[in-house]
């Protein structure tokens, strides 16, 4: 084998590897990809993938959403069950709520699904270390936390958590009065953090 052949052989082969990681990293719980498989080769596909009716190319995503728990079935592949929902829409078709993979396939980008879906997939990460964080007590004793930007802004921000004179919860986000009570401290922390990193995102 020439030296040239080798080092590229040996580059093939580190970059299939490095691909098939970030893969796993990004779209590993639930990503349609056998489905779309199979319907790429000769197996039978499923769902939508496998009918006359349903456009296989040309959507575009309307909007993300974590939906907490994957109890969702895609509805491209109708096998794979999603926690990340894209909301994909089309002229010719009602709109469809997929996973990451049948989502990028769908609209000719794999990319695009997986960044959207990679977002999200660290805000969930985010969000479980929320309440470790090092939350200080006010002079009043309301937990307050100063955090980072979220992707609104630039700016840090100050969450501040109190109690209402009926016995409830609730916070503030700089200025911002969240207007809504809740029975523990830490549900309205979980509101806060919701406000600043909402768990849908819409696309224009
Ligand atoms: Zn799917």
């Amino acid at each position: 084998m020439s030296k040239s052949l080798f080092f590229f052989a040996g580059f093939s082969l580190l970059f299939c590897v490095t691909s098939s990681l970030s893969w796993s990293m990004q779209c590993e719980e639930h990503d349609c990809d056998e489905s779309r498989k199979t319907f790429v080769s000769t197996l039978p596909g499923s769902g939508k993938w496998k009918d006359d009716v349903t456009p296989k190319k040309n959507w575009t995503c309307q909007a993300i959403e974590d939906l907490e728990s994957a109890d969702s079935l895609c509805q491209m592949c109708e096998r794979e069950w999603i926690r990340y929902a894209h909301t994909m829409q089309h002229a010719d078709y009602k709109n469809l709520t997929v996973g990451c993979i049948c989502a990028g396939h769908m609209e000719g980008d794999l990319k695009a699904s997986k960044e959207r879906e990679s977002y999200f997939r660290s805000r969930s990460q985010r969000r479980t270390k929320w309440l470790d964080l090092a939350w200080k007590k006010s002079k009043k004793g309301n937990l307050y936390i100063k955090t980072r930007a979220n992707s609104e802004d630039e700016d840090s921000h100050i969450v501040t958590i109190f109690k209402g004179k009926y016995g409830k919860y609730s916070a503030s986000i700089d200025q911002k009065y969240l207007e809504q009570w809740f029975p523990t401290v830490r549900e309205a922390q979980y509101a806060a953090f919701d406000y600043l990193w909402p768990s849908k995102k819409i696309f224009e």
